[in-house]
């Protein structure tokens, strides 16, 4: 068959088609179900467009101060729809999660306000944010204390714990949606809005504020649905759909977004100013996009899920579990392992295919890192890429696909570099 002998050109063996084949046959409905929630994603991005009366007008560049940028305000508009938020702030002037989480945080905390974390210690970034690790700048610097309950080992929430860590200084509960490169389950938007529920019921004022990142249009509801006050999120993972070269976004209540807003420009001008040179038609075209995009990686996560747990190996999320994030997590137990499988991720990338990721010493790290991406923005995760700390248990992160046929070839591609440095067999 044709479809066969391009994948041979690829490099890709018989054998490992045909066992990749029988994973794929057996994964239907699990395929039917992500497209029909992609489906209701894709509605509800145009049905906000729409409403909000998206016109190409709103693509034209501003320059300088950015006064009556037009296109801007109507794409914080349109996400504010689309997370059913009252308002919005989406900005290239966000430059990575990172950022967008620390104005959010920072805009809304002052001095003697107490953070609390209910999900045990947050994303890597984060703890330099918040002066869990020192540094200059941190909240801690401003006077924001930090507190966190560590998640039951069963991976729920600890709501006793957390009923009582709440207290008179306690201003901002930030939760991490996705488990990130933790081992954790991922929160579902409805787990989420658990425990805002309780934290409201004990503090009617708390800001509850939801690290979104990997999250967006993996389910069809968002947090604000669920109670959030904030979500947030970068523009380089799913929202972006890809085409968005930067950005990050906080949809949300308008008075905290407000105020994130100021922290962003400057006091007194907020959300009134800011350019948006060009890039809003990359913005607005990849959230059209993402629902779908979104779709692509899930199913490449969950098809990875299902490949490798039958050649023995852990997986977390598991082969049958319900997604609520798109980063798949698998252990392969060796160096080798995590390096093969990272080479065959590069491997079958359209960008720098040709070269060999090996494992380094990266800053701020305890030990090598390998990563593969192939992307064509720097750095992002809704292409498809992985990444591996070289130590026990050797498990190695992975994530996105703007189709699902380039992850699907990423996979088989991981699976033959495997294959070739003989640490499976297929048959
Ligand atoms: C990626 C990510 C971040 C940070 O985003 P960057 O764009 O890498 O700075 C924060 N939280 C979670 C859960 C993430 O996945």
């Amino acid at each position: 068959m044709e479809l066969e002998t391009m994948y041979r050109s690829l490099g890709i063996c018989p054998q490992v088609l045909d066992f990749a084949k029988k994973t794929e046959d057996s994964l239907k409905d699990r395929f039917e179900a992500i497209d029909r929630r992609a489906e209701y994603n894709q509605l509800k991005v145009i049905k906000a467009m729409q409403d909000n009366r998206v016109s190409d007008i709103h693509f034209a560049a501003t320059t300088g101060y950015g006064y009556n940028d037009l296109g801007r305000d109507t794409l914080e508009s349109v996400y504010a729809s689309v997370f059913r938020a009252e308002s919005a702030l989406v900005r290239p002037q966000l430059i990575s999660g990172t950022h967008a989480l620390h104005v959010a945080l920072s805009g809304n905390l002052r001095p003697g306000d107490e953070l609390l974390s209910p999900n045990g210690k947050p994303y890597d970034t984060l703890e330099e944010v918040i002066g869990i690790r020192e540094s200059p700048g941190s909240l801690k610097e401003y006077g924001v204390t930090y507190r966190q309950v560590d998640l039951l080992p069963d991976g729920t929430f600890d709501l006793d714990g957390i009923a009582k860590a709440i207290n008179e200084k306690t201003k901002l509960m930030t939760i991490q949606r996705s488990k990130g490169y933790a081992a954790r389950p991922t929160f579902s938007v409805e787990q989420i809005g658990e425990v805002i529920r309780l934290a409201k019921k004990i503090k009617p004022d708390l800001i509850c504020m939801v690290d979104n990142c990997y999250g967006e249009f993996v389910e069809t509801t968002e947090p604000v649905e669920a109670g959030a006050d904030m979500a947030v999120g970068s523009l380089i993972k799913n929202p972006g759909g890809g085409l968005a070269p930067i950005g990050g976004y906080i949809v949300g209540r308008k008075d905290c977004v407000d105020r994130a807003s100021f922290r962003l420009s400057a006091p007194g001008l907020g959300k009134e100013v800011g350019a948006s040179l060009g890039l809003n038609q990359s913005l607005y075209q990849g959230l059209f996009l993402s629902p779908t995009v979104v779709a692509g990686a899930l199913k490449g996560a969950v098809f990875a899920a299902n490949i490798y747990e039958k050649l023995g190996f852990s997986v977390v999320p598991d082969s049958r579990e319900e997604r609520h994030d798109i980063i798949q997590a698998i252990t392969f137990g060796t160096p080798e392992g995590v390096i093969a499988f990272c080479q065959g991720i590069q491997a079958a990338a359209p960008v720098d295919s040709f070269v060999t990721p090996e494992p380094w010493d990266m800053p701020g790290y305890d030990s090598p890192v390998i990563m593969a991406a192939g992307a064509f923005v720097q750095g992002s995760s809704i292409e498809l890429s992985a990444d591996a700390p070289i130590k026990p248990p050797y498990a190695v992160y992975f994530q996105g696909g703007l189709t699902w046929y380039h992850a699907k070839l990423g996979i088989l591609m991981s699976l033959q570099k495997l294959l070739d440095a003989g640490t499976i067999k297929i048959l």
